[in-house]
């Protein structure tokens, strides 16, 4: 991979974040799943979503220079970086993080709750917008305003818990008219809905959506920094 750290980052970049964790992996989920990626994993979350596998980055992480995170990022020497949390966006400086990837050259998406204004962030970036729905407990958190903001090259994504989520999504998709505006995606929740059944469900009402299971569970079920 020939991208480099840009100097006027790493000169200008002095603004740091805090990380939980930095980590080379498989693209589990979303448009670009399979592809070897990095994660940039920052530390916080203002919301509690009761089927949440990344508590461990609500609290503690360490300081970091972004100018140091995009060096890391770049010696991992591969073309795809994912930023997520936590809510990356709750710490305001990510949008400086994800302009200083975008700069060095990488692909790069961010995965997002929904709870927090997405406007800001580089539009090169391919935002993945969670849609929590009633199941997740935090319905109340979802940023309405930011889906007119979506383009095609960003996704939405809801993880389901059961049938009601199922049948509130699939209002919410013809409401706001989403699979128009971007792809969307349905995952189920892990140990609440069997994967088969929302294959059927999806297949049956022929839904606009495309059905995603994530791999990185699948290949080594939630080992840390896998
Ligand atoms: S938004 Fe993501 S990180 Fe935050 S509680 Fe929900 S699932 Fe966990």
């Amino acid at each position: 991979m020939n991208a480099a750290v840009p100097s006027e980052i790493v000169q200008s970049s002095t603004d740091r974040l805090k990380i939980t964790e930095i980590f080379l992996s498989l693209q589990g989920e979303s448009a670009t799943v399979g592809w070897p990626t990095v994660f940039v994993r920052l530390t916080g979350c203002p919301l509690r979503c009761q089927y949440c596998d990344t508590a461990y980055a609500f609290h503690g992480g360490q300081w970091r220079d972004i100018a140091d995170i995009v060096s890391e990022v770049v010696a991992h020497g591969v073309r795809h970086v994912c930023v997520t949390g936590g809510e990356p966006l709750s710490q305001k400086r990510c949008l400086v993080l994800l302009r200083a990837l975008c700069d060095a050259g990488l692909k790069v998406s961010l995965e997002t709750s929904g709870a927090i204004d997405i406007e800001g962030v580089d539009p090169r970036v391919s935002r993945v917008l969670d849609i929590k729905t009633p199941g997740s407990a935090e319905v109340g958190r979802n940023r309405w305003e930011n889906l007119p903001l979506l383009t095609a090259r960003d996704q939405v994504k809801f993880v389901l818990c059961g049938r009601e989520d199922y049948e509130w999504a699939r209002g919410i998709l013809e409401t706001h008219r989403l699979a128009g505006r971007c792809e969307v995606l349905f995952s189920p929740s892990k140990s609440e809905l069997e994967p088969r059944q929302l294959a059927d469900w999806i297949v049956a009402d022929r839904l606009p959506v495309r059905f995603q299971m994530q791999l990185h569970k699948l290949l080594w079920n939630d080992e840390p920094g896998r």
